[in-house]
């Protein structure tokens, strides 16, 4: 791994880091306009970029990459959603790792109760 110095202004670093995000989370969010291989890599790279510039990954592409395979997760047949005890949860078929994401039953319970549906 080569390492050159290069003198380029913060600011300019930044714009370039932001475009690429953009460039591959437009990738990542229409996986059937792209070969497999384009969004499998697209995926690795957002996450190279976001680290190296440390900034966080957009919200629409969260819930679309495994953050500990960095495998892109557009394809249903390597993601499972489940929905238990009011809470999605994405297991990546490839590492096993899985998310939750929501509150759980409590906050739902809460809701309900407000909104005069329960009791
Ligand atoms: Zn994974």
């Amino acid at each position: 791994m080569g390492r050159r110095k290069q003198r380029r202004s913060r600011q300019q670093r930044g714009e370039k880091a932001r475009e690429a995000q953009s460039h591959l989370t437009a990738i990542l969010m229409s996986p059937l306009d792209h070969p497999r291989d384009v969004v499998e890599s697209a995926a690795v790279h957002l996450s190279k970029v976001s680290q190296r510039h440390r900034l966080s990954l957009p919200s629409n592409v969260r819930s679309r990459v495994c953050r500990k395979c960095w495998g892109s997760n557009s394809f249903t047949s390597q993601f499972r959603v489940r929905v238990k005890a009011g809470q999605r949860i994405h297991t990546c078929l490839r590492c096993g790792t899985i998310r939750r994401y929501g509150a759980g039953p409590k906050a739902h319970r809460i809701a309900r109760v407000t909104g005069g549906v329960n009791e």
